[in-house]
């Protein structure tokens, strides 16, 4: 996100000299202007993201072309200079051909190195705390990632049309992005198709008209959004609206492709608007404006808390709905991990523990099932195990989605309850969603928040669950 540019030509003269030199240096005067960096820091990802610049808003106009499965499309990027920019990289990877680039509407010179590295040398430095504007015009179809141990991800073919699911990475096989979850924006989604297909995205629908043989749709995310949790889906779908309990806006659709039934769509529809209402009872109120979910065909074997509007793949499981506890593990995702997102690709385990946590807490509900349950089963792996092998908060870049940091990230959180008691745990887990809500933190910023909260030290705990190898006594 950025904040809109200082302009200090009106402030008197005298003690604030020296901050009129940095915010507007006068004429001739020396400004070193500097790359931004290839990444954002991540050391498990060191090409995701980038240095020198914050995004506010990506806005995104994307036409889909059945005959080629490919898009043509346009992204305009609002951004704020973070330092002096001689030049900075957005990430962008695969065939997609661009055809013209202009930063705050000039022609800039680019030029695409490394996995995923589009370098942008603008024709003017960009100064510190400035906005500018990045504008990409390009075409092609897109190209998936298939990752050894992180499975598939980007623009993924469906029987129909294509869905886009970027975690950790795919963002930028499909759009030029700032592409690490440290640098959240808003966006604005403009999806085009032949009439007969719908286009989804995450976020508030906000307008739709036709053209011609086409159709379109526009989508607004307003809260801030992680690359990773950005969503288009286009295809045959059947498609749900109506409103949550408490009101807010709720769009479900289901793949034809999937054989979904209009009752079973229908139950899709109000367990996702019961559920959510479920999880606000406990985690405080819904983040974001609007929300849904949406049954795809895409062979990923796994579903995605996108933000706002989470996917389900079931293509193994034709006909079927997610179940009661998946709904509340992506529904839970909303947030821990897309409102609340974590700083590095380390801390992930306060994304996944949490959602299996709320897996746990559903069961309670909805089968009379307790928590302590729940946690005992997962506690009886033996100790040889895998499970307890990798460190919760720090799985290694192949380990992001280890059971570990699902299970032993419950269990942790569980393990904290008891340590603190009911009382200040469920205080914890209301209060931790609004204290970062739209925000990035850490698994130290928890732990001293843990403690805040409980008045206890927990030190020897998360030492015990989040960084020592091996099956922690009780
Ligand atoms: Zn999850």
């Amino acid at each position: 996100m950025g904040r809109s540019p200082r302009t200090l030509a009106a402030v008197t003269l005298g003690v604030t000299a020296g901050l009129l030199m940095t915010a507007a240096a006068p004429v001739g005067a020396a400004v070193r202007f500097t790359p931004g960096a290839a990444g954002a820091g991540d050391p498990y990802f060191p090409d995701m993201g980038n240095g020198g610049y914050d995004v506010a808003h990506y806005d995104i106009g994307l036409a889909y072309d059945p005959a080629t499965k490919g898009v043509r499309a346009t992204a305009k990027i609002t951004a704020r200079a973070t330092q002096n920019l001689s030049r900075f990289d957005l990430d962008f990877r695969g065939p997609l051909k661009i055809s013209a680039l202009r930063v705050d509407g000039r022609k800039a010179a680019y030029r695409r190195t490394g996995a995923q590295e589009l370098v942008i040398t603008p024709p003017q430095g960009l100064r510190r705390n400035t906005r500018f504007t990045v504008t990409v015009d390009y075409a092609g179809v897109p190209q998936k990632i298939d990752d050894p141990a992180l499975g598939v991800s980007g623009w993924i073919a469906t029987p129909d049309g294509a869905v886009m699911l970027n975690q950790p990475f795919g963002a930028a096989t499909v759009y030029p992005v700032n592409d690490h979850p440290s640098d959240k924006a808003t966006y604005t989604f403009t999806l085009t198709a032949p009439k007969g297909l719908t286009t989804l995205a995450g976020g508030d629908l906000v307008g739709h008209w036709s053209k011609g043989g086409s159709a379109t749709t526009r989508w607004a995310v307003r809260q801030p959004m992680a690359s990773e949790l950005s969503m288009i889906a286009i295809g045959r779908y059947d498609v749900v609206s109506g409103r949550t309990g408490s009101g807010f806006p709720n769009i479900t659709a289901t793949d034809r492709a999937m054989a979904i039934s209009p009752e079973k769509a229908g139950a899709f529809h109000r367990q996702t608007a019961d559920v959510q209402d479920f999880l606000a009872s406990r985690f405080g109120r819904y983040p974001f404006s609007s929300t849904g979910g949406i049954v795809v065909k895409a062979g990923v074997g796994y579903a995605l808390e996108t933000q706002g509007r989470p996917v389900h793949d079931l293509s193994r499981h034709p006909g079927t709905i997610p179940s009661g506890d998946l709904l509340a593990h992506e529904l839970a995702h909303q947030w821990f991990g897309d409102s609340v997102s974590p700083e590095r690709w380390a801390d992930i385990w306060l994304n996944e523990g949490f959602a299996t946590y709320a897996e746990w807490l559903y069961f309670e509900k909805y089968d009379g099932k307790p928590v302590q349950d729940s946690f005992d089963e997962k506690y009886a792996t033996p100790a040889g195990d895998d499970l307890w092998k990798p460190k919760t908060a720090d799985p290694g870049r192949d380990g992001i989605f280890d059971a570990t940091v699902y299970d032993r990230g419950a269990m942790t959180l569980h393990a904290l309850r008891k340590a603190i008691g009911d009382k200040a745990f469920f205080r914890l887990v209301r209060e931790w969603p609004a204290r970062y809500r739209h925000g990035n933190a850490s698994t130290a910023d928890f732990i001293r928040f843990s403690e805040q909260v409980s008045g206890k030290r927990l030190g020897g705990l998360f030492e015990k669950w989040l960084y020592t190898s091996g099956k922690p006594t009780l």
